[in-house]
């Protein structure tokens, strides 16, 4: 069996093998990308054959390469053929202007030897700059629904030549309310195009929508616990909610946290933990969607500069942020859906970067970290060198009856997930045809 592992192990495959063409090697080899991950190995030779894609994947398996490339290898290919005038060819949808801003700088860099031209559009901001590129001509667009909706009703873009169209988290899409929004831009593409579709989860709703705009996917499926759990150093401190904060002040003080990206669970915590940060003398920013744009990207830039050292984030506002090294994630409050555990740790250890990954857990909270245990099928060790550090009282083998309010939502959850296991046997059914030896692989797994 292949498994061809960019961390080194087993055989390693370079991004030659996979007949990408020399400037875009020459691009990758300047951001010293040496081995394809899996998910680019698994999809770029299917998407150089021009098929459609349908992909579970999130941030950090190096997913936005694994379109990027063949959508630009493909793209030059045409134009030499074809030398056809400048018109948007390619477009990429993302939920969020972070994501569309990521993805843009990723076509960048990789596309930076090659005659095409990128752009994103994205809302909150002015449209006039977005405007006057546009009428420069550009290959690729990338763009938010919302705002990409609003300059084609002006009549400042049309779609009419797309044939190249990528649906990125398209959960996360439909979760902020986009799904008619999305329908109607792929209805002003071109019918006879190529779709990736790439989603974290793959629910009903979203197999539905898949099934309704992709022709016949090859069907790529990337575990994020393969991809990124074991290379993530995790643990847990169980300590009193009103301590958190003392506690993570305490962490804070090793300066071996280099670079730490914080989880709250509500925007109105993500200020206070910063407040109270500050208060101790450690320079901090929030980010989520109370604040403006300009804060964000901001926050984000200071971050990633290396300038302020913790960021404090909601969820939604952390979702595809991209920071390579970050050597820390910080689970002030555990999230409520398991699934979130993983998005959030894989924050650290990008495409193969160890990372370490810390959690605090209240009494309260004692049944989400079992949730998030069984989820991940392992036990996170639980770190008992702070003077913060308490016992919890046992809750796990007693009675629902007895769970705190945050627990009957975790237990929620739990028939939540028997109920979307039933859903997703019998969505069997609708599942495209051609699944790739990876996706078999994983079938037969489970
Ligand atoms: P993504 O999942 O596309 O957000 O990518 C996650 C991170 O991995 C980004 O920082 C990429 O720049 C990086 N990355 C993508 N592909 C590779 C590769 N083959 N080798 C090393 N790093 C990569």
């Amino acid at each position: 069996m292949y498994i061809l592992n960019y961390k080194g192990e087993i055989k390693l495959m370079t991004f030659k093998e996979l007949n990408i063409i020399e400037p875009i090697l020459k691009a990758l080899e300047t951001k010293e990308y040496l081995v394809p991950t899996p998910i680019q190995f698994e999809s770029i030779p299917v998407l150089l054959q021009g098929k459609d894609i349908l992909g579970s994947a999130q941030t950090g398996t190096g997913k936005t390469a694994a379109f990027a490339i063949p959508i630009l290898q493909n793209l030059l290919a045409e134009k030499q053929r074809e030398q056809s005038r400048r018109t948007i060819k390619a477009l990429v949808l993302a939920p969020t202007r972070e994501l569309a801003i990521q993805i843009y700088d990723n076509f960048r860099e990789y596309g930076k030897n090659l005659n095409i031209r990128t752009s994103v559009i994205y809302g909150g901001v002015p449209q006039s700059k977005q405007v006057k590129i546009l009428n420069q001509g550009v290959d690729i667009l990338v763009a938010t629904p919302g705002r990409l909706l609003d300059l084609i009703q002006q009549g400042k873009l049309t779609l009419s030549n797309v044939s190249y169209l990528v649906l990125d988290e398209a959960d996360r899409m439909l979760d902020m309310g986009f799904v008619r929004d999305v329908k109607k831009i792929v209805a002003m593409v071109k019918k006879e195009r190529q779709t990736m579709f790439f989603s974290a989860t793959m629910p009903k709703t979203i197999m539905s929508l898949a099934n309704e705009i992709l022709h016949n996917p090859v069907r790529i499926q990337v575990s994020p616990e393969e991809e990124t759990i074991d290379i993530i150093k995790q643990s847990v401190y169980f300590v009193d909610k009103k301590k958190k904060v003392k506690l993570l002040v305490s962490l804070l003080k090793n300066r071996d946290l280099k670079s730490v990206l914080v989880f709250s669970r509500t925007k109105h915590g993500a200020n206070k933990i910063v407040h109270q940060l500050e208060e101790s003398g450690i320079r901090a920013n929030a980010i989520h969607g109370n604040k403006s744009q300009s804060a964000r990207q901001k926050a984000l830039a200071l971050f990633k500069a290396k300038k302020v050292r913790v960021l404090v984030a909601t969820d939604i506002a952390a979702r595809g942020i991209d920071v390579d090294e970050l050597s820390h994630v910080i689970n002030f409050d555990l999230p409520e859906v398991p699934e979130t555990y993983i998005h959030r740790i894989g924050r650290t250890g990008r495409a193969g970067l160890g990372g370490v990954a810390i959690s605090f857990c209240s009494q309260d909270q004692a049944d989400l970290l079992r949730d998030i245990q069984k989820h991940i099928k392992m036990k996170i060790d639980v770190e008992k060198n702070s003077v913060y550090s308490i016992e919890l009282v046992n809750t796990f083998n007693k009675p629902k009856s007895q769970n705190s309010s945050k627990s009957n939502k975790s237990s929620n959850y739990s028939k939540q997930k028997k109920s979307y296991s039933r859903k997703r046997s019998k969505s069997n059914k609708v599942k495209p045809k051609n699944f790739s030896k990876y996706d078999n692989k994983n079938q037969s797994k489970s």
